[in-house]
């Protein structure tokens, strides 16, 4: 059990915290537990979201000229705050959430280092200087921050996501409004009050707790000049056309249906494990999660019989308990849409190869699964955010390229070899933003670009990295020269 203190819900709209309800009141379930609530929280509606943006417009142009040596000092005092609260952060996030305490306090430690680099890249100079055709003129870009800037996050990563949105965003002077999901408001509250703490002006950063309908509000408001959503592919692209609508700046990372190639020269100890922790790990509820495992001829039958051992021995359980490996689903709804794909598919003919075993009761558990089947079964093409994957056997290596790019996504990709011609095509034939060789498709590091290709996220700049101030700044071109002729 833990002893963490769970911080009350609430709405912070212009450096006030406000439980004002016109939308009732919701509660935060843990997963594991059903009749253990995490606590309650605030649903506000459209007129929450407006307030929010009035206090973000009001807040950003002071924000705007406080200078990146302040804005950056704020993001260093809230990586310490990251950093200090990781196991209170945690735990908080598997009690929302599901994931196993581990899996948390990873996305608890790399918020904190986020922010670090975040505040470091913005002393780097964005801008460029080029040579002009008249004398003594000098072309100078300068990045002069988007505005007010809409931030909706999926409940997955309930610390990781909003932060490397956000840091980026006000460190370049940005204001944010921030609608978190439904599923983890609290692990949204711990995360702000760590920028207030920090030192952030009021209305810098304003969170508005409330349902999809209010992120909608959010999202057609006009005076929010961009946005950047992670979520489902429905509502990115109900968001993708209204943002797009008004000359609104939007970025989208919306899933993926990752392949995973094991080639016969793999180390087949080093794809067992990563195909296991990429398909079934954080309880398969990743967008990078490996949807597809492509065995190339003779390596299928030992790799299907490593990957049946390694399925049926995952311990699923409650997050908190040191042995689980595999956490809840993060509702029943959730489930019920896993439970409702894995039925499909056996109906569609796939072959059952492995059922995790000793899965507890309970409305959100699941045990993880594995198939083998063909391309005709309906889960092999359409994202179920769960411990499932499916084997798929091919001949050789054309089939095995061809078939992992025969997917309306292009999020992440994997390959399992030895062979530098196969790494060397893999790199630039594989259809995907992220493309591992001999490593999950999962996991990716705060300072390289992430982001996916074709329905994953259409044709934003990149998240994280060098990249992510990108969205949320404008460049503009100064023509600049002496104010007298010589
Ligand atoms: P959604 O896309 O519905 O939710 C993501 C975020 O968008 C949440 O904050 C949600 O709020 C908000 N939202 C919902 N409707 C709207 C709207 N009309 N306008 C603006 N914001 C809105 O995803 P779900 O949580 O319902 O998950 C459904 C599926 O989405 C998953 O099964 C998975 O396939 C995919 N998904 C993908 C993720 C990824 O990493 N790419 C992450 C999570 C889910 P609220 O929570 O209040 O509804």
């Amino acid at each position: 059990m833990t002893t963490m203190s769970i911080p009350a819900g609430a709405h912070l709209i212009g450096g006030d915290w406000s439980t004002a309800a016109p939308g009732g009141t919701a509660v935060s379930d843990n997963p594991a537990r059903p009749d253990e609530p995490v606590g309650e929280f605030p649903q506000g509606d459209a007129s929450t979201a407006a307030d929010a943006v009035t206090a973000a417009v009001d807040a950003q142009a002071a924000w705007a000229r406080a200078g990146f040596g302040a804005r950056a000092r704020v993001l260093e005092r809230a990586a310490v705050l990251f950093d200090e609260r990781a196991d209170e952060l945690a735990l908080l996030c598997t009690l929302e959430e599901g994931k196993t305490v581990p899996e948390s306090r990873g996305e608890a430690v790399l918020s904190a280092e986020t922010c670090r680099y975040q505040a470091g890249l913005a002393k780097v100079s964005s801008e460029r200087i080029f040579p002009s055709n008249n004398p003594g003129e000098t072309i100078r870009t300068v990045r002069a921050p988007l505005g007010v800037v809409g931030v909706i996050t999926p409940w997955n990563f309930p610390l990781l996501i909003p932060v490397w949105k956000i840091a980026p965003a006000l460190v370049t002077g940005n204001a944010v409004v921030w609608k978190p999901a439904s599923n983890t408001p609290l692990s949204a509250v711990a995360i702000a009050s760590i920028f207030t703490e920090a030192g952030l002006p009021p209305g810098v950063l304003n969170l508005v707790l409330g349902p999809g309908s209010m992120g909608g509000a959010l999202v057609a408001d006009d005076r929010v000049d961009g946005v950047t959503f992670t979520g489902s592919v429905g509502v990115g692209q109900g968001i993708r056309d209204t943002v797009t609508a008004r000359n609104g700046r939007v970025q989208l990372e919306l899933g993926g249906h990752n392949p995973c190639i094991v080639f016969g020269d793999a180390d087949i100890d080093v794809a067992v494990a990563g195909v296991v922790n990429g398909a079934m790990g954080a309880t398969g509820q990743k967008c990078t999660a490996t949807r597809r495992i492509i065995a190339v001829g003779d390596v299928h039958d030992e790799l299907v019989d490593r990957l049946v051992d390694a399925v049926t021995a995952l311990k699923v359980g409650d997050g908190q308990d040191a042995a689980t490996a595999i956490g809840p689903l993060v509702s029943a709804g959730a489930r019920a849409e896993v439970a409702d794909a894995v039925d499909q598919a056996k109906a569609e003919g796939a072959e059952t190869l492995a059922v995790a075993g000793g899965t507890p009761d309970g409305p959100c558990f699941f045990a993880p699964t594995l198939f083998a089947g063909g391309t005709d079964l309906t889960i092999t093409h359409e994202e179920v955010f769960g411990p499932v994957s499916t084997v798929l056997r091919v001949d050789d290596e054309d089939e095995a390229f061809a078939l992992a790019n025969d997917t309306d996504f292009g999020l992440t990709a994997s390959v399992y070899t030895d062979d530098p011609w196969i790494v060397d095509r893999a790199v630039h034939e594989l259809q995907a933003g992220l493309i591992k060789v001999n490593g999950p498709t999962t996991g990716s590091e705060i300072h390289a670009p992430f982001g996916g290709e074709k329905d994953s996220s259409g044709h934003a700049a990149r998240e994280q990295g060098d990249t992510a101030q990108e969205f949320f700044t404008r460049t503009r071109t100064a023509y600049i020269k002496p104010g007298r002729p010589r």
